[in-house]
């Protein structure tokens, strides 16, 4: 990790040079260790001004190029992330204190979204008809202009991926916000475009916090807003962004329940559930958060407790949550959850890594007859926790799950296919898996939840992404001097 230790300060990339003029600026930390690994400038209106008039000036030529030219750069920019996925590895690590494993997948995931991206000729093909005779329809998706990107600290390589190669590609010029807590995997990304040969100004990156978000939100230049992070920023950016007239898709945060039948695969479903909870410390909005155990589930519980949970090894299998505030407000949720009268069966509270003691480490927490009232079952710990709540059969784990404000994913462990297909057909999610602890969808599939975990129309990968990144121009034509006049041409 040693050429990624050295870092650089955090410079907003613009018009294709970094740049950093005077402001006021942050530390950023590396939550393995809590040491000071860079400093962030806090940009402001006047930032987001000068790209959104980098990203007006480049729109011109790069939305004038064809979709096979364009994809030309996201070739490139997929070899370089798969020649470059060590050191993206490792940068994701110090500034988001995964482990390698699961930061070399989010590196993978990258490459598979761009994968997608490059084959977008091969799905965007506009449609042409002869609707009378002589008379030609045709619709085009043409890009919509300068849209933006604000993206979370959980994935720092993949989230912004999300967005860069689709909305690039569809021919879009991008001004993008990562989150202030990990800004150097999207610097890193920003060299990485540059060098795959992407034109000054399609790509800008702008930094801060909220006042940034505020920008662009407001900015008359900008046409479309992507957002993913927690719910209560989510709904504060889709307002915002909507009430200029935005287009705007705002994922947020997430409370997914893993219903458990007692007729699943013991061994599968253990190791899946505890594989949910705790994979990125619990940090991802496709986590299990509550199980929902029907009737007898008392030996899975058994194998999650005694096989599954005791393999994982803070500072080693089991990454650091993200902040100081992180750690306590998870280990205040399991002190609350004791108090309420649910059992703790397997307690990370009070985790110390021998030689990484000011990294913030919470060991994986297993918290049994936990009721719906409870705080541990209703609101995002965001940290590597399961509450298993205790249900009589199916139908009042659905009612359970349906109860949930969030609706991001949602999963049935059986052997049964018509219960399984009741869960598919009854939860209240956007993503659900069948025998999977975290479903989510893979190119071409678009990734997206329902209600207070996604606002806005269509979702932010996939097919669905495409609508979102693009409008349709419709052309009625006529060449042809004999052609019929009727009613309608
Ligand atoms: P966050 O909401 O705190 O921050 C996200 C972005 O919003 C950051 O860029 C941040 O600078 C900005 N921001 C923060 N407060 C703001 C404010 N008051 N006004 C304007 N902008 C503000 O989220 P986070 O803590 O970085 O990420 C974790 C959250 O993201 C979790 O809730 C998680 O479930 C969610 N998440 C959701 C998805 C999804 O697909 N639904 C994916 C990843 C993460």
């Amino acid at each position: 990790m040693d050429t990624i230790t050295k870092q650089r300060e955090v410079k907003n990339f613009i018009d294709g040079k970094f740049e950093r003029n005077g402001h006021v600026s942050m530390d950023v930390m590396s939550p393995i260790d809590g040491s000071i690994i860079s400093s962030l400038p806090l940009s402001d209106y006047s930032d987001v001004d000068k790209a959104v008039k980098a990203s007006q000036k480049a729109f011109t030529s790069w939305s004038s190029k064809t979709l096979k030219e364009r994809v030309q750069v996201f070739f490139n920019y997929r070899t370089l992330l798969e020649k470059n996925i060590d050191e993206l590895t490792k940068l994701i690590q110090l500034e988001n204190g995964k482990t390698y494993g699961e930061a070399k997948a989010e590196v993978e995931k990258s490459i598979e979204l761009c994968e997608f991206a490059v084959s977008m000729p091969q799905i965007v093909v506009n449609e042409v008809q002869e609707v009378s005779k002589g008379v030609e329809c045709r619709t085009e998706s043409r890009p919509i202009g300068v849209v933006a990107s604000i993206t979370p600290f959980n994935f720092p390589n993949m989230v912004p991926n999300w967005t860069i190669p689709n909305a690039l590609v569809l021919g879009n010029t991008m001004i993008m916000k990562p989150s202030e807590i990990v800004p150097l995997s999207s610097m890193r990304l920003a060299e990485l475009l540059k060098e795959a040969g992407l034109p000054d100004g399609v790509f800008n990156l702008v930094n801060g916090g909220k006042e940034v978000v505020e920008a662009i939100c407001d900015h008359p230049g900008i046409k479309a807003v992507s957002f993913v992070g927690s719910t209560k920023v989510a709904k504060i950016v889709y307002k915002r962004a909507t009430s200029t007239l935005k287009r705007c898709v705002a994922l947020g945060g997430a409370k997914n329940h893993l219903i458990v039948l007692p007729d699943a695969n013991p061994e599968m479903t253990a190791s899946n559930v505890v594989a949910s909870m705790s994979g990125c410390a619990g940090q991802r909005c496709m986590a299990a958060s509550v199980m929902v155990g029907v009737d007898k589930v008392q030996h899975i519980i058994d194998k999650m407790m005694l096989i599954e949970a005791k393999k994982l090894i803070p500072g080693e299998n089991l990454g650091s949550v993200i902040s100081a505030e992180a750690k306590k407000r998870i280990e205040n949720y399991i002190a609350q959850a004791e108090k309420d009268g649910a059992k703790i069966l397997l307690d990370g509270r009070k985790t110390t890594v021998p030689g990484k003691e000011g990294g913030y480490y919470v060991g994986a927490t297993i918290i049994d007859h936990v009721t719906i009232d409870m705080s541990v079952a209703r609101e995002e710990i965001f940290g590597p926790v399961i509450s298993i709540i205790r249900a009589k059969n199916l139908d009042e784990a659905i009612e359970i799950e349906n109860g949930s404000n969030y609706g991001n994913a949602a999963a049935v462990f059986t052997q049964s296919g018509g219960l399984a297909k009741q869960v598919m057909e009854r939860a209240s999610a956007g993503m659900i898996g069948v025998n999977i602890g975290v479903p989510v969808p893979r190119e071409p599939f678009s990734f997206g939840g329902w209600n207070e975990s996604k606002f806005g129309v269509g979702d932010i990968t996939g097919r669905s992404s495409i609508e979102f990144w693009t409008q349709n121009k419709k052309t009625t034509s006529k060449w042809n001097p004999q052609a019929q006049i009727n009613w309608m041409s």
